[in-house]
């Protein structure tokens, strides 16, 4: 492919990971994300397709985007999602299909996913006690979330992670607990930080509970964190080994240390807008191009219109940010 074709932007970030939001639809109500009532949700008619999403994603492979990662909204929601991942898995240049779930429904889907072609696996779990998963989540269903981890390596999906959002005055007792399971059960364990993307607009700095705060606390219960190697530049997380050599932790900081240079995601919501960051004020509409029957070459101009507008960071600690309009449910995480 020459590089005209290929997603930089006017700092040279190349592009090559998709993440597609399928649905904006959930199963359970986090506080940082979605609102507890009343959820004004897409009509089905605006959500794309299978073949509008495919389509696309074909078009976005012929630009050199060979990651995929499913998200939402909760994935496992969107019925025969399991069809979406065998489709996506066949086209030519995709190389790693990835989902990000709440881990609610995972059990009763886990084989068709492994079996239609899914490769890697992060389960979002931000503790271990019920107490904090129904004050999060306003739900009930940890037990199931566990389930469906111990299903997915049971049936050998490898290198399982798990996301724990970290929000100080609720989780800061989680983060040992959150450690030792995942050493025990030989899974990854990625912290990430809260930003400002909660539905309800209640974020505030001081919930932020930040990367080396939680770092901190393992240090104190494990001992030292050695740094690991980066051997994917592009990766958010920073990860640690334990000094024992049991297990790997690894620190998203959007907050207190953006990695919006070696940013090299763009993403496509679950009614057809490609985004440039999740933090975008400005969309691209890929599903009025589909729709109004456009040529693969006018998704290609989006595409690359959308990657050439993207700034150089998302700017939370900037007096002049602007929160976008829309939470993260709605735009996929
Ligand atoms: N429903 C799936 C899940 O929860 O894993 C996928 C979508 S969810 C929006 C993707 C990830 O974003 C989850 O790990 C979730 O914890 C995280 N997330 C949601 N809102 C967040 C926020 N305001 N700050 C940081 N992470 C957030
Ligand atoms: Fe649902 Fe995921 Fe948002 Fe929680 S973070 S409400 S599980 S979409």
């Amino acid at each position: 492919m020459t590089d005209s074709r290929r997603l930089v932007d006017t700092l040279g970030r190349v592009h090559n990971n998709l993440r597609i939001s399928v649905t904006d639809r959930c199963n359970i109500r986090c506080f940082y994300c979605m609102p507890n009532e009343n959820v004004q949700f897409k009509p089905r008619a605006e959500i794309l397709t299978f073949e509008e999403i495919v389509r696309f994603t074909r078009v976005a492979a012929s630009l050199g985007v060979d990651k995929v990662r499913l998200t939402g909204g909760e994935p496992l929601v969107r019925a025969d999602l399991c069809d979406l991942v065998s489709e996506l898995a066949a086209i030519p240049g995709i190389r790693d299909i990835a989902m990000t779930t709440n881990g609610v429904l995972l059990a009763d889907h886990v084989v068709a996913l492994k079996q239609a072609g899914l490769k890697r696996l992060n389960i979002s779990l931000d503790g271990l006690r019920e107490e904090t998963f129904e004050r999060i989540s306003r739900r009930q269903g940890l037990d199931r979330v566990l389930e469906g981890i111990f299903a997915a390596q049971r049936i050998g999906f490898e290198r399982i992670r798990l996301n724990a959002v970290a929000i100080r005055g609720i989780t800061e007792d989680e983060i040992v607990p959150l450690g030792e399971f995942a050493r025990q059960h030989n899974l990854e364990l990625r912290f990430i930080e809260f930003m400002p993307l909660d539905a309800e607009n209640n974020w505030c700095d001081d919930q932020v509970l930040s990367g080396s705060e939680i770092r901190d606390t393992l240090e104190n219960e494990f001992g030292p964190l050695r740094l690991s190697e980066r051997t994917d530049l592009s990766q958010p997380a920073t990860d640690y080994r334990f000094e024992d050599g049991r297990g790997v932790i690894g620190f998203i900081n959007p907050v207190t240390q953006p990695f919006c240079g070696s940013c090299n995601r763009l993403r496509i919501t679950a009614e057809g807008k490609i985004r440039n960051c999740l933090f975008s004020i400005a969309e691209w509409d890929a599903r009025e191009v589909m729709r109004s029957g456009g040529s693969d070459e006018q998704l290609v101009e989006l595409l690359q219109d959308c990657i050439l507008a993207k700034k150089p960071g998302h700017g939370i600690d900037s007096p002049d940010f602007i929160r976008p309009e829309r939470a993260m449910y709605q735009i996929g995480g």
